[in-house]
């Protein structure tokens, strides 16, 4: 059943924020909250500083609309107008999720860059290719790189998984369209779904589909079950296959990571890949439910 969905504009008190990501100096987020409601999404904490709790992402969304003037100024403290910097869209929303259509708030973000002449790099992670409306202004850029999250090779799981987000076949197509106009493209694929072990040719599939998009370079990153992740995507698959659920619990187990990425080694090597990171990223080792815990995973389910 759908929930309810509300949209409110706020005023943010600085743009550009320092972040740990490797490589990355500082990050933009246009927005507070998701709608594309991603079942497995990390950002889900994000609730704290609105009021809301972590079963409620994706059903409300805050529209920083000071962004691109704060931008503005913060632009001129920077050294040598940002030379050596890398600036990340981004880390707890998307920035081409669907009101982006109407608010324009990352299209005017990268706007100001452009006119600024920003001289560092400026990385974009989205599931939607709305993104390709935007690449008029990305080729202003001194250095671009666009890269979507492609988790599946199917359409019905990406919809299951993500729930609003454009489908994997439009993300795809996006890519097409990028690389077509001289964007440097990646895509990240992640979370991997815990199917992935038992049906390599699913995986391979993907591979093969960044590989036919002219997309070489790639992020990998495994499933982040943090307790709180876990909690939410195990609610919102309450009627899900159980034997789904216990492959999800049993993907946080060395043995399964270290499977999978067998699997993943020989596919980068097949499709001439670059793993971005020289690794398939993976958070923290999270205990597993047992197999035979099945009251365990019954209590949470219901
Ligand atoms: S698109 Fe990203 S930020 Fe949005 S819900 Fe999905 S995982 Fe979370």
């Amino acid at each position: 059943m759908n929930q309810p969905f509300g949209i409110s504009e706020v005023t943010a008190k600085s743009a550009l924020v320092r972040c740990g990501i490797p490589g990355i100096d500082y990050v933009i987020n246009p927005y507070i909250g998701c709608r594309f409601a991603c079942k497995y999404c990390y950002a889900s904490f994000m609730g704290r500083f609105v009021n809301k709790q972590v079963s409620d992402w994706g059903t409300y969304v805050y529209v920083k609309t000071n962004l691109p003037e704060l931008l503005g100024r913060e632009l001129t403290r920077l050294k040598d107008k940002g030379r050596g910097k890398e600036i990340f869209f981004s880390s707890v929303t998307d920035p081409y999720q669907g009101i982006e259509a109407k608010y324009k708030l990352t299209r005017n973000l990268i706007t100001v860059l452009a006119d600024y002449g920003f001289g560092g790099a400026v990385s974009v992670l989205t599931k939607s290719d709305l993104v390709t409306r935007d690449i008029d202004v990305f080729s202003r850029l001194r250095s671009i790189s666009v890269g979507l999250t492609v988790t599946s090779a199917d359409d019905g799981i990406s919809r299951y998984f993500e729930t609003y987000a454009p489908p994997v076949s439009k993300r795809l197509q996006a890519l097409v369209a990028l690389n077509g106009r001289g964007i440097r493209t990646y895509a990240f694929v992640g979370p991997l779904l815990p199917h992935f072990v038992a049906q390599p040719r699913q995986l391979e599939k993907i591979f093969r589909n960044l590989s036919d998009a002219g997309t070489k370079d790639i992020f990998i990153e495994h499933l982040n079950l943090a307790p709180y992740i876990r909690n939410r995507l195990l609610a919102e698959m309450k009627g899900a296959d159980r034997e789904i659920v216990r492959k999800f619990y049993n993907s946080q187990t060395k043995s399964y990571r270290q499977d999978l990425e067998g699997i993943i080694r020989t596919l980068v090597t097949k499709y001439r890949l670059r793993l971005l990171a020289d690794m398939v990223i993976f958070h923290k080792e999270y205990q597993s439910v047992p197999r035979d815990n099945a009251p365990a995973i019954d209590r949470i389910l219901h």
